[in-house]
Order: structure tokens, then sequence, then C-alpha cells
């Protein structure tokens, strides 16, 4: 019963591990934890641990000489492919991998006695949204009841905090230190409070015009963040998008059960209300050419997202009857909505994509919607919750199923898609790959067969004007710049140089565009903001459970695509902000030289 308490309590202390702690330090501890589990039968893991351990605690105190890397590396090399049983080859592969992957740190403890990851230590959850929002000191606004300088505090970061209070796919709480005590905080959820309760809030002034004129190719969230900051550091900015309405993938992609449609059209227009002009339905490289705007315009941003779908290259695929997930959602997005009424449809794909088709299908009319996977469940990339939400709303899961081909009818539309069932084989990337079982063909009977294995990047029109690409990809450098010198002036980001990510990676990306092109311009405009920030109370932070957010029943919400969460409660986003720890102002993780007023 301890036993079971203080493993319980050591697997919580692993989940709050914030980014940023030392890796020598870790690895030391996790080696001494499996020694400790060891049977110490055999010589490699019992004797050989306890050297590797004691050659990892020189490196940390100060006592190893440039010839230890080498020890430790050959020392845990043999461990690994000596020891009796998988806890000593684990344990010592675990740190064969450190030493390797983390080269940099164990040299500088063995040069300078000292530690890289300790002189960044960051706040967890700030140092993991990809936009560096502060926190804690939003949650303590919304703590405080004032959630309208929450969102002046959030939009220095991220001009999208209603986008991303609904969909944001929150890395920020993976890592939070309540995890120590209970669980991560709802950041999210507090984020989604504070927009729905502040209504809308007036934007910051610009500042004075420059003169310099700046060309956004793409509306996207990674688009119109560039283009937000860029006009407020008084820069004139003309978005260039294809489609008929702004917003990309938010739009394009997302399904308005889960963001309402006008709470992104309101989120736009407070955007554009800097000043920013828009230009739609123009398609770069067709209706104008890039090096036109190349002659009209100071700087020039990419960010046209990932909207090719990805084909599955099964015998069948080009038969009527088979749409893409992009296609769907993309008609989907324009109001148009295909009528599924009684229909069968097969959506083949495990991640979020298929699991916003699946949904989107049942809310369509369909009478039966089937998820093909060819893994398991578990292994699926679509978020836990929203399998589970699909399921609830009736969606059938076939896992471990393989498309083979789609048998089309008498009429030459699909009518089934024909698939091989599979056994998990071996671990690979932490993934046992599917293999075929020795059972046959299944044949799902299909009205519509839906694609949902993945997008590409439209990357044509602009490897003709000389953007390099690099596996399909724009390829831009960390600073957003593209790898090319004679690229001058023209910068890259989002999906469309990452391949797909998600919202607040595209938003991040648009922020460091920003900067780089006001720099690039001549200028050093600093972004900020004048919110206070409360200070902590000092009161004990007793274990008190996460207050989630709710979902509408699904019997009912899969009738309709209006919203299927429903956002905290006033007594309950009050709990909920309580429970933050402020990292910002004590412990370890603090804000080191204070707050990020500014960048
Ligand atoms: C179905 C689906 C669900 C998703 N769900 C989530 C989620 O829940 N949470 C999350 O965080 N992320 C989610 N994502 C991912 C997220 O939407 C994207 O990562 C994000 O939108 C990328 O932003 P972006 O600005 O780089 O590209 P996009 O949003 O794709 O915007 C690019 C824009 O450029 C335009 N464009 C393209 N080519 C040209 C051209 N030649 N000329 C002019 N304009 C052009 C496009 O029309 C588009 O409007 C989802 C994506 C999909 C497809
Ligand atoms: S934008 Fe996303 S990652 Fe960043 S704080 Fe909000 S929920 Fe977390
Ligand atoms: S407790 Fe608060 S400040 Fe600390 S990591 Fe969690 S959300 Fe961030």
């Amino acid at each position: 019963m301890m036993v079971d308490q203080l493993y319980h309590d050591m697997e919580r202390r692993i989940a709050a591990s914030p980014p940023g702690l030392c890796p020598v330090d870790m690895a030391m501890n996790f080696l001494n934890l499996c020694h400790a589990q060891t049977c110490g039968k055999c010589v490699p893991c019992r004797v050989g641990l306890g050297q590797l351990s004691i050659l990892l605690g020189d490196v940390l105190e100060g006592r190893a000489k440039p010839r230890h890397m080498e020890f430790i590396e050959e020392t845990a090399q043999s461990i690994a492919s000596t020891a009796a049983c998988a806890i000593g080859r684990h344990a010592a592969q675990l740190v064969l991998d450190g030493v390797r992957g983390f080269a940099d740190d164990y040299w500088e403890h063995i040069h300078n006695h000292r530690c890289l990851g300790n002189l960044e230590n960051p706040v967890p959850c700030v140092a993991l949204c990809p936009a560096g929002i502060d926190i804690p000191g939003y949650i303590a606004l919304i703590n405080a009841g004032r959630c309208e300088d929450a969102i002046r505090l959030i939009r220095k970061d991220n001009p999208f905090p209603v986008a991303c209070a609904y969909i944001c796919e929150h890395p920020c709480e993976a890592r939070c230190r309540r995890n120590m005590i209970d669980d991560a905080m709802n950041i999210r959820g507090l984020k989604r409070y504070a927009v729905d309760t502040a209504g809308d809030v007036a934007q910051p002034l610009c500042a004075a015009p420059t003169g310099k004129r700046v060309a956004v190719i793409g509306g996207g969230p990674g688009g119109l963040s560039a283009a937000y900051y860029l006009a407020l550091m008084g820069h004139e900015v003309d978005v260039y998008e294809k489609r008929r309405q702004l917003g990309g993938m938010l739009r394009y992609g997302i399904p308005s059960y889960r963001f309402p449609r006008e709470k992104l059209d309101q989120e736009i227009n407070s955007i554009l209300s800097l000043g920013i002009t828009v230009h739609t339905e123009v398609d770069v490289g067709k209706d104008i050419q890039f090096e036109q705007l190349r002659g009209q315009y100071d700087s020039i941003y990419i960010s046209i997202g990932a909207h090719t779908d990805k084909k599955t290259g099964i015998p069948g695929e080009e038969s009527p009857g088979v749409v893409s997930a992009v296609e769907m959602l993309r008609a989907i997005g324009d109001n148009e909505m295909p009528d599924f009424t009684g229909k069968k449809i097969v959506v083949i794909g495990g991640g979020n994509v298929a699991m916003d088709v699946t949904r989107s299908a049942v809310r369509l009319g369909a009478e039966k919607v089937s998820c093909v996977y060819r893994r398991r469940q578990v292994d699926m990339t679509a978020l836990p919750v929203e399998v589970e939400g699909a399921v609830a709303e009736g969606v059938e899961l076939l896992t471990l199923m393989a498309p083979v081909r789609i048998e089309a009818g008498e009429d030459g539309r699909a009518a089934a898609l024909w698939v091989q069932p599979q056994i998990p084989g071996q671990i690979r990337s932490g993934r046992p790959v599917p293999q075929n079982a020795l059972q046959p063909e299944i044949r799902i009977p299909a009205d519509i067969v839906v694609v949902a294995v993945g997008q590409g990047i439209e990357t044509m029109a602009f490897e003709h004007a000389g953007i390099p690409i690099h596996r399909g990809t724009i390829e831009a450098l960390s600073d957003s710049t593209l790898a090319k010198t004679d690229m001058d002036g023209v910068f890259a980001g989002g999906d469309c140089v990452t391949g797909p990510a998600s919202a607040i990676k595209a938003i991040a990306a648009g922020k460091v565009a920003a900067a780089n092109i006001d720099e690039y311009l001549g200028f050093h405009h600093e972004i900020s903001v004048d919110v206070s920030i409360p200070a902590p109370a000092l009161q004990n932070k007793a274990p008190h459970g996460r207050v989630n957010t709710t979902e509408r029943e699904a019997g009912e919400r899969k009738n309709d695509f209006h919203c299927i969460e429903c956002g905290l409660t006033d007594q309950g986003a009050e709990e909920e902000s309580s429970r933050c720890l402020r990292c910002d102002r004590f412990g370890y993780g603090s804000f080191k030289g204070g707050r990020k007023q500014a960048w």
C-alpha cells in the first residue's frame, strides 16, 4: 500500500517535470531508480549500473575529465548489450541516449562545471505554450475578475485568444506543476471562460505609420497573426487570400461544433480593425504572380498552410464517391453542406481530421458512419476526447483494418471498401507496426468513402518563383527567413513550413515573423501591454480536483453543428483559477529577470 502510494507520488513528479531540467541529473536519478529495481543476479546490472552512477556523479560534481564521456558511453553500451533482463538493458540505454542526445550539457558540466539546463529554468506552462503566453498572469487576472485585462495580456503574444480558447490542443498543460499535487490546471478552459465573459475587448492603438508595405500571402491564423503585429508596429499590411473568406483551417478545416463561426468572424474582424487590407479570392501564383508582389512590397510573408490532400494509393481511389477530408471540410466551411442523408459513410484515417470528418458526417444525416484505421484505438493520433466523443455520437470504429481497395458498383461509383484485418507487430517509434492477420479480407459497404490520411502543401507556383522547397515544405530558417539568400525580405512560417501542425504553432510563427520583418525593415518596435498582474495570495494550496468543461449530451448534439463544449461557470472558473501555484513568483520556475512585459 505504502509502496503504491510512493510510486503514485513519483509518477506525479515525473508528470510535472518541466522543460529545462538538467538531463545529466535526470539520467542519474532514473538510473538509480532502475538500479533499485533490478534483481542483482547478473554482473552487468549489479556492478555496471553502480559504476555508471558513479561516473554520472563525477560529471555532476565537477570531478569528471573529458575521458569520462568515453567511459560513460562504453560502460552503458556494454550493459545494454549484456544485461540479462530488460530493466538493466533499458537503464543503460537511457543513459546512452542521454549522453548522445544531450552531449552539450555533459560537456558544459565537464569543462565549465555548470549546467546548461539550470540556466534557463522556465515556468513550465509558459515554456510549453508555443507563443509563450503569460499564463500565470492571465489566470491571476481571471481569478481577480479582470477578464478584459486577461484578454489584453494574451493578445500581447497571441491575437487569437478566442480561437485558442476553443480549439487549442493546450500543450501548456502537459507539464503543469500542479501535477505534483493533484492534476494539471485547466488552462484552455480558463481562457475560454475569459473570452466568453469579456466580450468585445478594444484593440490597442497602432504605432505611427512607417511608410513600409508588407504583403501576407494566406489568411489563416499564421498569416493574420503576422499581419496583426506588423499593423501594430505601424506597417501597411495587405493580406492575399485564395478563398472566399479568411480563417484558413480555422474555417475550412475545424467544424463549427468545435469553434462557432460567429466567434471566428468576430475575432477576425477585431484583428482587421487595426487597418489591415484584405484581398480575398486572389490565388497568388495564378491570379497574381509572386514576382509582381515582390516588386510592390518591401517585404513578404508566405503562410499558405497545407491544403492538398494525401492519397492512400489503393485501387479505386479515383472513383466517384471517394472524397478527401480537405475537400469535404472546405465545402462545409463555405456553408455548402453535402447531403449524407441515409448514406453509409466510411472514413479512412485515425487522426483529428478523421474525427472531424466522421463527426460532421453524423451531423449531415448519415445512416451509418464507420472509421477504418489500420492500428489499434490506443495508437490513434486523434485526441482521446475526440475519439470518445465520436463513439458516443454513434461512430463505429473499425480498428486493425488496413484499406485494400475501393470497389465500384455498376454505375462506377464507390460501393464498398475492402479491408485486410491486421494484428499488432513489432514496436517501432513507440507503436506496434500493424501486420496482416491470417484472416480473409472484409467488405464494408459504403456510399461515400472519405480519405483523411494527411495533407500536403501546394508549393508548385512558389517553387517556380524560386522559393526553396525541401521535402514538400517551404524551407525557412528558425528566424522565418527563407533558406536562400536571393530571397531577401521574403519570410515564411506556419503549416507550409512545418507541415500540418496546430493553430498556436502557426500563430507563434506569425509572431516571430512579424518581429523579424520589422527588424529587416530597419525598426525595432516593441509589443507591450500595460496590465498589472495581481500579487499572489499567500495561502495554502490544498489538493483540489481539476474543474473541467462539460459537453452537451451526445444524443442531442449529434443533430446540429452548434458548439459541443459548455464553458466553465463563474464558480468553476473561480475554483479552478485558485488552484494555480503561480510559478511566475514561487519556486525554481519563477520568471528569471522578472516578467516579460514586451517583445
Ligand atoms: C480538420 C482540421 C482540424 C484541425 N483541428 C485543430 C485543432 O483542433 N486545434 C489546433 O490547434 N489545430 C487544428 N488544426 C490545425 C490548424 O488548423 C492549422 O495548423 C493552422 O490553421 C495552420 O495555420 P496556417 O496559417 O499556417 O495555415 P492555414 O490555416 O491553412 O491558412 C493558410 C491560408 O492560406 C491560403 N492560401 C493557400 N495558398 C494560397 C495562395 N497561393 N494564395 C493566397 N492564399 C493562399 C489558404 O486558403 C488558407 O486560408 C486542424 C486542421 C484541420 C485540417
Ligand atoms: S494558446 Fe494553447 S498552448 Fe498557449 S496558453 Fe493557450 S491553451 Fe495553452
Ligand atoms: S501551476 Fe500555474 S503557473 Fe504553475 S505550471 Fe501550472 S498553470 Fe503554470
